[in-house]
């Protein structure tokens, strides 16, 4: 049978569609100085709405000195990199941005890539191909980019339950002490909003001998005194092996990046290809990353004021018995569980409030669990926070949605 590509792809959406899986995108104008407003444009037609689900956590995307630092490099540098790395790319903006993410997390040194998503992949992709027997012990909600990481590197993987210490004990316990190992795991996991147990997974890896991989992605610049992640603010970052981190989200910019022993960045930085292979951060990206990083380590105010924001908003939905899960970090996942509904709401509210959550459905998260995950931000006002309240209350009622009965008015 011949093989038609237009109808083989065509009918792989057909089926995702079919699934209600397929995706859509909010075709969204951010406006400078405006955030979290934006307009949306959708058939022809377009309106403002309130952005409640940007992972530009504090505004830094559109802070003046992150603005005025990549102004100020396209001015005086021009626009791209000019090649990869090694060849011609690496400008002193680069250099200072590592130094700062080492110093950052107290770490020897630092490596940029140009996204969080390539920094985990070309990681542990080279640590699992390069260092004979590895085994990697994954948490079972690793992010992707750290689940095709491994893959790729064609390591030994075992997956270990979800944040639970008893299992990767035993899988630990499981292996030969000569067997060199890794655990890979993150801080602040995106869907849930949990937090790892960091300091009990390092005791962990103490006593087995394995080397430490904390993926800080949905943490850096929102926790710690400086913005170092979960790891500085529990006075851990020296007891991780590699810290990983993004410049795309709490920063506002683009990049990825990982901070460890210089061995180990140096070793990177000469073994990864998707390091070496691929065109350098434009230099005004990294310098805006590097205003953003500077001004966090300094500035309270953005993390007091998204604080404030969150449990407001956490308060509210209590008060009107919406349930949402109860996390101690800044990411407030409203359980809706049915992905009709949850894209009926989000609709809802972007057609009839103005506001914008993207719907969270399988295959991001679970089936049954599907969600809007709401992300309070210093830029949201009280009176952001009273409409979107005002406006789920209404849309619960509406679609006839469980409420929590204990904390319902
Ligand atoms: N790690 C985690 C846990 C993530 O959620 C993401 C992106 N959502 C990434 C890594 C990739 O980061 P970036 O967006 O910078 O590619």
């Amino acid at each position: 049978m011949t093989f038609h590509p237009d109808r083989f792809f065509s009918d792989a959406l057909t089926r995702l569609r079919e699934e209600g899986n397929y995706r859509r995108f909010a075709d969204l104008e951010r406006r400078c100085g405006q955030f979290p407003r934006a307009l949306e444009r959708c058939e022809g037609t377009s309106r403002d709405v309130t952005v409640w689900c940007s992972n530009d956590y504090l505004g830094m995307g559109q802070h003046p000195d992150v603005l005025y630092a990549m102004h100020r490099a396209v001015d005086e540098v021009g626009a791209g990199a000019g090649g990869t790395r090694n060849i011609s790319g690496t400008t002193r903006a680069h250099v200072e941005l590592e130094a700062e993410l080492a110093g950052l997390h107290d770490k020897e040194a630092a490596l940029l890539f140009t996204s969080g998503y390539v920094s985990n992949w070309a990681t542990l992709g080279t640590l699992g191909a390069r260092i004979p027997g590895l085994v990697i012990l994954s948490d079972a909600l690793n992010h992707a980019s750290m689940i095709e990481g491994i893959r790729h590197s064609g390591a030994r993987k075992v997956i270990w339950r979800h944040n639970d210490l008893a299992d990767l004990e035993a899988h630990l316990a499981a292996l030969p002490a000569e067997t060199p190992k890794l655990i890979a795991f993150e801080s602040v996991y995106s869907m849930d909003g949990d937090i790892a147990p960091i300091a009990e997974i390092c005791d962990l890896a103490d006593r087995y001998g394995a080397m430490t991989y904390l993926d800080e992605v949905h943490a850096v610049g929102l926790y710690g005194p400086r913005g170092g992640g979960v790891a500085e603010e529990r006075g851990l970052m020296d007891r991780l092996t590699v810290i990983e981190g993004t410049l795309g989200k709490a920063f506002g910019v683009m990049g990825g990046y990982i901070a460890a022993s210089a061995a180990l960045v140096d070793f990177i930085r000469s073994f990864a290809s998707g390091f070496i292979f691929t065109t350098a951060l434009p230099p005004a990206v990294a310098s805006g990353a590097l205003a953003s990083v500077r001004h966090l380590k300094m500035s309270q105010s953005e993390r007091a004021a998204q604080k404030a924001r969150v449990s407001q908003v956490r308060a509210g939905l209590d008060r009107l018995g919406i349930p949402h899960l109860d996390n101690p970090s800044h990411i407030i996942p409203v359980m809706v569980g049915d992905p009709v509904k949850c894209r009926y709401l989000s609709d809802v509210l972007m057609s009839r409030h103005g506001i914008y959550i993207q719907p969270i459905n399988y295959p991001t998260v679970p089936k049954g669990t599907e969600r809007l995950r709401i992300t309070p931000s210093p830029v949201h006002s009280g009176t952001d926070v009273a409409k979107l309240l005002a406006a789920l209350g209404e849309l619960w009622s509406q679609c006839q949605l469980a409420r929590v009965p204990q904390a319902a008015e």
